[in-house]
């Protein structure tokens, strides 16, 4: 028995599931997840000893991959001067500045401690902003795990949504409107019906949540005109894309100007951190300047800050996300190769530092109704054969794999064999 299974065994017992979030159970695949001891680079060792080449890098936040020097320095010389204060200090402003400087759209910016605590806030702040309950958000999109948001489509296309979770009362669901990502028909029918009840559209805009699906081209810039018809605000879910998709996020790969925008994951380099921000003018409405109510005793803390500013400010490096972009073109389109040699049909998408693989014939993968077609059989057994090859994918079918800088040469060519050898045995 591995240390893993051991400890796995032994975590069932006093954590539900043995993890603390669900995916890291390995449900979508099977069998047991492995420990981890700690990280390097582009790499994560477990506690048996086994090297992984990492393709989720903590859910996104290791765009620099792990343990990167200066951070784990800044964090150090935080940590030394103290934990956490409930008070402000000057960290949390230099980080608001350089989120402004990096994402102009966000004039200003509030910090959480997750990405479900930035997209609730945002759609609190949007309904308290517009006066407005109901909420436009798409199917296969995760959001994060507030109660508006758990939410999936009723039965016919303009029903109501109905809960997606036990606890989530059907009385909450109903103000969320669940639409088709890249159908912009889906939500102009929606606006038709309801555009005046509207607070907002959440959307991812690469959704990154069922696999890797990039927005067809004009869909975001569709979201961005019906919001402007009906004066609903356009909430951009950057928790995921955001200094992944380009160092601007995908706001700035497809040009898109929303209203509000949230960000987790890389804005704290591994610590807690989220963020929501956008127009000055809504903004104002969040408490203590406006009615809208939002607050947290750990939010704006001073050693997440030093991980994450110092982040942002070595993201700012010339060059990056063109290198950061190239690898992941090199891993998508090698693993599309090596499965074609091998007569395994498979259908690719990547966009700055996410990536997707499909088991399917299609070719061209825009709906989520697509990914839960693929073969999930496949999918299981092609994840096992790479995790037994030392390399690390994301446990299910419908989430999107990252790229990091400290993924080099060396990691690309030992990711791309196991995929051959994988392939091969499954053509086999
Ligand atoms: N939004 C998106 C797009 C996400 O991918 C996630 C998490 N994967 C969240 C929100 C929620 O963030 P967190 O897990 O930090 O609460």
């Amino acid at each position: 028995m591995s240390k893993s299974d051991q400890l796995f065994e032994q975590a069932r017992q006093t954590i539900p599931g043995g993890v603390n979030s669900p995916v890291r159970a390995f449900n979508g695949v099977g069998g047991t997840p492995r420990f981890i001891d700690h990280a390097d680079g582009a790499y994560l060792y477990d506690v048996d000893g086994q090297a992984y080449v990492d393709y989720i890098g903590s859910w996104g936040p290791m765009l620099l991959g792990h343990n990167h020097p200066a951070i784990k320095a800044a964090v150090i010389k935080a940590v030394e001067k103290g934990l956490s204060y409930g008070a402000p200090t000057e960290i949390e402003v230099l980080m608001a500045e350089k989120v402004r400087q990096i994402v102009p759209s966000m004039e200003q910016v509030r910090m959480v401690n997750s990405g479900t605590e930035a997209t609730m806030s945002a759609i609190r702040l949007a309904r308290g902003y517009t006066g407005r309950d109901k909420i436009v958000k798409f199917e296969g999109c995760y959001h994060g795990h507030a109660d508006s948001l758990l939410v999936k489509a009723g039965s016919g296309a303009l029903t109501l949504g109905q809960p997606n979770s036990p606890g989530v009362p059907a009385d909450f669901a109903k103000h969320t409107l669940t639409c088709v990502f890249n159908d912009l028909d889906s939500v102009r029918e929606a606006f038709i019906q309801y555009g005046n009840e509207i607070a907002c559209i959440i959307v991812e805009p690469v959704a990154g949540n069922m696999n890797c699906i990039p927005p067809v081209p004009g869909f975001l810039e569709g979201l961005r005109a019906i919001c402007d018809e009906f004066g609903s605000l356009l909430i951009l879910d950057e928790v995921m894309t955001g200094f992944r998709v380009s160092l601007r996020g995908a706001q700035g790969h497809y040009n898109i100007e929303p209203d509000l925008t949230t960000l987790g994951k890389i804005i704290g380099a591994g610590m807690p951190v989220g963020a929501f921000g956008g127009k000055k003018k809504v903004m104002q409405h969040i408490a203590p300047t406006g009615p809208v109510y939002q607050a947290g005793t750990l939010s704006g803390n001073p050693v997440a800050m030093a991980a994450g500013l110092t982040m942002l400010e070595l993201l700012l490096e010339p060059g990056l996300y063109e290198q950061l972009s190239a690898k992941t073109a090199r891993v998508a389109e090698g693993l599309k190769a090596a499965a074609t040699k091998h007569g395994i049909p498979l259908a690719i998408t990547y966009v700055g530092g996410m990536f997707g693989f499909f088991f399917t014939e299609e070719s061209d993968i825009t709906r989520y109704e697509q990914v839960t077609r693929c073969d999930m059989e496949r999918f299981k057994r092609f994840y096992h054969l790479m995790l037994e090859e030392g390399v690390y994918l994301a446990p299910s079918a419908y989430e999107a794999g990252f790229l990091s800088l400290a993924h080099g040469d060396k990691e690309i060519e030992h990711t791309l064999a196991a995929a051959e050898r994988s392939f091969a045995k499954l053509a086999g």
